[in-house]
């Protein structure tokens, strides 16, 4: 456990240290998980936006872009479901005025008797050797039997009392349960109350003529309310899907763990509209299809696992998410959800409007349902980048700190450094950098001894460093060392463009789905 907060802490200061996440508004101490995407940051986050973007709308003849405002008439929250169900169940202790989610604290205690059960049955698989079955030990031993039942009913009750809003049995489960205060131990609670996750914002100058309006919390509904205008203006044919990345805003209660859980961030959706009863066909094809494309950037399938959930939202008929093994264990990382006709026809109901498709095979109309994609751009920033950073001990028994970012995705794609700041040589590099900047994002580096800046580029990701020499004035080639291998070959100055492109181009990297 320790190595694992050791790692994510190495996680937030390498992020800091080479430019790609700043706390915002630092000077001023910064503002509870709100973070500024740093020089490398921004290109890092630009590339993973771009390559979501050419997977989804660029390779599909039947999805489209849109890039709806943030700002939205205030019914679309009422017809969504956020205004009135868009909560979690908070608590703050009196005594160190902390603040906590109530369920979040609960399924704590529910996690632990689960470790519990765990300990046993690794104790007992010990003991028996390869006889073990682990099936029949936690049916059989009492005290797995036990820890089991307990997490079980702890869990049901919850789930029961948030249901039906009995918010004061939520509080006495906790109270029952003894659970204290995570930090001081403080058993001192206020009553839970329910807190909406939206922010709340006003339209107009005048206070008499204001109109409250919300940062939109998830970017779907921009999509919803376009469905029609999308679908007659593009000529679109069931099935369909309307993709958009952009910024959404949740007043998270606590938000912790960097850039996973923000109060402002972005999320890459898409909403794929089709035929009422061809839902689960496509549902089942997104999950693969989404499974596959994280896969593509080859952080390993071991670090990737399907969360089916029992317990739906209120618009959804089958919802799964792709978790992921951040440095805090697996956790979700995107969303694929079936949320039939719930929305659209919501925002009939609201708006008056008529949201149908019509379908010429059958020359009638219907209200589209629809599966959706939704991939946290942050998130995915985090797994790629927490991932890619690794301590290396090398042969001569030194150490290195590479970013093995997917090359597709590194900020900058080759360093060119000219070996010594003079006989020309800078003046050379320069030249290849003025011919590789039309392609690639390269940049150029002549401070310190060349293996130290090599170690620069490692920890900053970039897959190529070209390093132009003496040799260089006489044959017009170069070295080129890989980020990977540290390997290094000398090719001629008119082959770089070819290798750099076949290392990094989005094709070679989006055939692998
Ligand atoms: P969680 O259960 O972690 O709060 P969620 O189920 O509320 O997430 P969705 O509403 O399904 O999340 O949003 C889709 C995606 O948006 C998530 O899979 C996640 O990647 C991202 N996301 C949601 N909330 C945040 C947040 N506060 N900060 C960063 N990314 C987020």
């Amino acid at each position: 456990m320790a190595k694992q907060e050791d790692l994510f802490k190495n996680v937030v200061s390498h992020a800091k240290e080479y430019g790609f996440i700043f706390p915002s508004s630092e000077i001023y101490d910064g503002l509870s998980a709100v973070y500024d995407y740093a020089q490398n940051g921004v290109e890092l986050k630009k590339n993973i936006r771009e390559y979501w973007w050419k997977a989804m709308v660029q390779m599909h003849e039947n999805i489209v872009g849109l890039d709806a405002a943030i700002l939205m008439h205030p019914t679309t929250w009422k017809a969504s479901g956020h205004v009135d169900a868009f909560n979690d169940p908070l608590i703050d202790n009196k005594d160190s005025k902390k603040r906590y989610r109530a369920d979040v604290l609960i399924e704590d205690y529910a996690e632990k008797l689960n470790l519990k059960a765990k300990k046993e049955i690794e104790k007992a698989r010990e003991r028996f050797g390869a006889s073990f079955d682990e099936e029949q030990y936690k049916t059989t031993n009492p005290r797995v039997m036990e820890y089991l039942s307990k997490e079980r009913e702890i869990l049901e009750r919850m789930g029961r009392s948030l249901g039906s809003g009995d918010l004061e049995d939520v509080k006495n489960l906790i109270e029952e349960l003894e659970i204290a205060d995570p930090e001081t131990g403080s058993r001192n609670w206020t009553d839970v109350k329910q807190f909406n996750l939206m922010f709340g914002t006003k339209l107009g100058a005048s206070a008499e003529n204001a109109m409250d309006l919300y940062l939109r919390p998830e970017t779907a509904q921009g999509i919803f309310v376009n469905f029609l205008n999308v679908q007659k203006t593009g000529r679109m044919k069931v099935p369909f899907g309307i993709a958009q990345t952009g910024k959404a805003f949740r007043n998270e209660i606590v938000a912790r763990q960097f850039i996973f859980r923000m109060r402002e961030f972005e999320q890459m959706e898409m909403q794929f509209f089709v035929k009422p009863g061809e839902e689960m066909k496509w549902y089942e094809y997104w999950k693969e299809t989404r499974l596959n494309w994280h896969l593509s950037l080859g952080l390993g399938r071991q670090n990737y696992r399907f969360h089916d959930h029992e317990k739906l939202a209120h618009y959804a008929n089958a919802a799964a998410d792709i978790e992921f093994n951040f440095p805090f264990g697996f956790k979700e990382l995107e969303g694929i959800h079936s949320r039939t006709d719930f929305d659209l026809k919501a925002h009939e109901q609201y708006s008056g409007k008529k949201l149908q498709y019509f379908d010429t095979e059958t020359n009638s109309n219907y209200v589209p349902y629809v599966v959706e994609t939704s991939v946290g751009l942050d998130r995915m920033f985090l797994a790629v980048f927490a991932t890619s950073l690794q301590e290396e001990t090398l042969e001569d028994g030194s150490t290195r700190t590479v970013l093995r970012l997917p090359s597709v995705l590194a900020p900058t794609k080759a360093a060119v450094l000219p070996l010594v700041k003079k006989d020309g040589l800078p003046e050379v590099a320069q030249k290849i950098i003025e011919d590789l900047k039309w392609d690639f994002n390269v940049a150029y580096d002549e401070k310190d001894a060349v293996g130290r800046r090599y170690r620069r580029q490692d920890a900053l990701g970039t897959p190529f460093c070209i390093t132009v020499d003496h040799q260089t004035l006489e044959d017009d080639t170069v070295t080129i060392r890989h980020r990977d291998s540290m390997a290094q070959d000398r090719v001629k100055i008119s082959d770089l463009r070819q290798i750099i492109n076949d290392e990094v181009s989005v094709r070679n990297w989006l055939m692998k789905m």
